[in-house]
């Protein structure tokens, strides 16, 4: 099986190749860090975490950089009005998105760079560009000459007319006093030249003291852990133009083509059938759905439902359907690990070094769905009948069905932990007394008390699986 997606670039579906020589350069945008990331950003990084999954899955060998926006605009503001180093407060906001990403079970990136600590890399890069004649020097700012670049629109697909258009949009050319001195309008900023309200907030630089605009950061930082090309890059789909456009400008300028083969882009979440905003007060977190006693891996779950390239409404009926679907999945794990003989902790552990088979028995369909685009949503169903409709195996294929099943919930980043929370919480507590003493018993060498015990246990209905240094307790 190969992974296929949809490449926003060339607009056709196409495999996902391991390099032969290199690791599978990802790169994917990070998060601008000056508040909580909201369920909206983590739709995307959590269908970019399902995507690397499955590229482990599949075997490649990956090499994952999602970058930290640690200097922007609204870095800048969100410092200057909490009174604290910039540094101070992004670091504070890069702690709260990296428990976040560990609560929805996200996979680490293999790098992480932040925009910051790669400012050297970036200054380089302007200075090709404006040797090469792609960049231009106005009033200590630099600019990218768009006019330079022949391809640029390629990949949001724009005539030159609309750039004008979209470019004075997006750029904001209203709201940023150094843009004004743009040749053209639809150049735009590399290197932003020093403003008082910076306050200390500047690096010094051949143009004079500044700070970097927000595109040349992901081309930087992409060719110092990727080098030239990318395998594949994604980001939300806002981000196609101008960011991404102005990515490829950037780098394709200064280091030749292609910087990226494979785009993928991700469409927005929307909550209750409304855009995310602050004004309408509808931004959510993990923090405000725990409160509401939603649990990230439902949050997960959720982001999950939809295809990846269609918005998702996000509701609280969907989040509600998602624990009720967890649990089932809970509820399957534990019969089939008691059915194979296994604890269920035994079959968490195997997700930790999985690989998928080549040849799938059980779940191909699952497989099949996911290598098809991501196709999430119909990968679900395949899983949800599998469960309805398991058939009967023989005891020899059971090391290939907890393979393949582990592989599954690997896929979907379902770690069993809460199973086992939820397992440990229906065994009641008189039954969990008896079976430690057992345990110490064992431990004990007095392996006749521990048998009368094991069989008071049995006579009530309650089994007990022994590890080489740990047990389980399990309704017979
Ligand atoms: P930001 O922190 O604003 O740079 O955004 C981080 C990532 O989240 C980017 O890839 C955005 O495209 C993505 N994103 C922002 N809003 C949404 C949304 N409502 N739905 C899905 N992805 C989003
Ligand atoms: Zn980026």
């Amino acid at each position: 099986m190969r992974l296929r997606l949809y490449n926003t670039y060339t607009r056709a579906y196409e495999e996902i190749q391991q390099p032969k020589d290199r690791k599978l350069g990802v790169y994917c945008c990070g998060p601008t860090v000056y508040g909580p990331a909201h369920v909206g950003n983590f739709r995307t990084y959590v269908i970019q975490d399902s995507v690397l999954r499955l590229l482990k899955l599949l075997s490649n060998d990956v090499c994952y950089v999602r970058n930290l926006t640690d200097v922007d605009d609204k870095t800048i503001r969100g410092a200057r009005d909490a009174q604290k180093a910039l540094s101070d407060y992004t670091q504070h906001w890069i702690e709260v998105f990296q428990k976040d990403c560990d609560r929805l079970n996200l996979l680490p990136p293999t790098v992480e760079p932040r925009a910051t600590a790669t400012i050297e890399a970036q200054q380089d890069l302007i200075k090709i560009l404006i040797q090469k004649g792609h960049a231009y020097e106005r009033g200590g700012s630099v600019y990218f000459k768009v006019s330079s670049f022949k391809d640029y629109g390629r990949l949001s697909h724009l005539d030159a007319r609309k750039l004008e258009t979209q470019s004075t949009n997006s750029a904001g050319r209203s709201n940023d006093a150094d843009e004004y001195d743009r040749d053209q309008v639809a150049d735009f900023v590399l290197w932003k030249a020093y403003k008082p309200e910076d306050g200390d907030i500047f690096w010094n630089s051949p143009w004079g003291k500044g700070r970097p605009g927000w595109h040349i950061e992901c081309s930087a930082m992409s060719h110092e852990y990727l080098g030239k090309t990318v395998d594949l890059h994604t980001g939300g789909v806002d981000l196609c133009f101008p960011h991404h456009e102005n990515e490829i400008a950037q780098s394709e300028a200064a280091y030749g083509g292609p910087f990226v083969r494979h785009w993928m882009h991700i469409a927005h979440l929307k909550v209750e059938g409304q855009k995310m905003s602050k004004s309408l007060g509808n931004l959510l977190t993990l923090d405000m759905l725990q409160d509401r006693q939603y649990t990230p891996s439902a949050v997960r779950y959720a982001l999950l439902a939809g295809h990846y390239r269609q918005p998702l409404n996000f509701t609280f009926d969907l989040l509600k359907a998602s624990q009720v679907a967890l649990q089932k999945i809970h509820a399957f794990s534990q019969k089939l690990a008691q059915m194979c003989n296994v604890s269920l902790e035994q079959l968490k552990s195997l997700q930790t070094t999985i690989v998928l088979p080549k040849e799938c028995r059980f779940l191909k369909a699952f497989f099949e769905a996911l290598c098809e685009d991501l196709n999430t949503p119909k990968a679900l169903g395949c899983l949800f009948l599998f469960i309805r409709k398991m058939p009967t195996v023989e005891v020899p294929m059971f090391p290939l069905l907890l393979k393949e099943w582990a592989a599954c919930l690997y896929a979907l980043g379902i770690d069993l932990n809460e199973a086992l929370q939820e397992e440990e919480v229906h065994v009641p507590l008189p039954v969990r007394r008896m079976a430690e003493q057992r345990w110490q018993a064992k431990l004990a060498r007095d392996f006749k008390a521990a048998d009368d015990i094991r069989k008071i246990l049995e006579e009530s209905g309650w089994k007990i699986l022994d590890s080489k240094d740990s047990y389980k307790v399990l309704p017979l």
